[in-house]
């Protein structure tokens, strides 16, 4: 595997950044997590965009333009013969002291690494995901904007944690209000009455992009949306739940807590909107 860093396309034991990067020492940088599908990179100019207002929530200079890294990530699909698979794009602060001060780091990394993609296998759509509603909250904007994809995801790792316990594929996390914010990786969809509801981003998610293109297509198929709060209370009463997420797509959730979603199967409406997410990769990226 051959891993782009800093201009250079490395073998991926080669590639390295210092012990002194912040990235190391803090999960000082942000990253975004990006799919391929038939050579073409999926949302690319939304993963751009959400890079750099990641990297601008905390304060971190991209030395590269948005065209740059664009033309890095295909030159590393390229490098490493992907035309279906995973990007993950990461931009570290740069090595510093050991004292948190980040403006006495320099020379952040920019790091490309393209690979194969470990998917829920395909029964699972129709199934659906058993998920835990976590104990660990979701940190609130006052104390780290959820909107900045960090590199330090020890937040949503200890969710994912209590999932991995429970025996869960997914943990659902609340806000400090305890009402629903998101999934460790994903975003947090409820049907009802014909309905389909997600949180508000002011509830506590990431700006996820799967969740952004998944509105759009309810739009286009006259499913009725709204985003508002989500309760524990609604979450286990509701006819449907899917989780949204660049890995997952769109995959329904049939058991939260023990409590049976609907009829236990992926709902009508979470398959209408899977089918019509698949229909749009290929009219964005081509057909296979
Ligand atoms: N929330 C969190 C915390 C995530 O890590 C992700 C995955 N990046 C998502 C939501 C879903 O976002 P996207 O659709 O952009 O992958």
């Amino acid at each position: 595997m051959k891993v782009w860093i800093n201009g250079k396309l490395l073998a991926a034991e080669e590639a390295a950044i210092s012990v002194f990067d912040h990235c190391v020492l803090y999960g000082d940088g942000v990253f975004e997590g990006i799919r391929i599908y038939n050579g073409k990179i999926l949302q690319c100019s939304a993963h751009m965009d959400r890079l750099f207002a990641s990297a601008d929530g905390i304060r971190l200079p991209v030395t590269l333009t948005k065209q740059e890294i664009v033309d890095a990530m295909y030159k590393t699909l390229a490098a490493n013969s992907i035309s279906d698979g995973y990007i993950r794009l990461v931009v570290t602060r740069g090595p510093g002291t050991l004292g948190l001060n980040p403006f006495k780091c320099s020379g952040g990394s920019v790091i490309i690494i393209a690979d194969q993609i470990a998917l829920y296998p395909p029964e699972m759509y129709e199934t659906g995901l058993e998920v835990i509603v976590a104990k660990t909250r979701r940190i609130s904007s006052e104390m780290l904007s959820p909107t900045v994809k960090s590199c330090n995801y020890l937040n949503n790792i200890m969710a994912r944690a209590e999932a991995v316990d429970a025996g869960a594929s997914e943990a659902i996390m609340l806000n400090a209000e305890g009402t629903v914010a998101e999934a460790t990786g994903d975003n947090v969809f409820i049907v009802s009455d014909g309905t389909v509801i997600t949180p508000p981003p002011e509830a506590g998610s990431l700006g996820g992009i799967t969740r952004q293109v998944v509105i759009g297509l309810a739009g286009d198929l006259e499913i009725p949306l709204a985003e508002r709060t989500v309760t524990v209370e609604q979450l286990y009463s509701a006819d449907e739940c899917f989780l949204t997420g660049t890995a997952a797509e769109v995959i329904a959730v049939t058991k939260i807590d023990g409590h049976v979603i609907g009829s236990g199967k992926a709902g009508p409406i979470t398959k209408k909107l899977l089918d019509a997410f698949r229909q749009f990769i290929q009219t964005e990226c081509g057909k296979k």
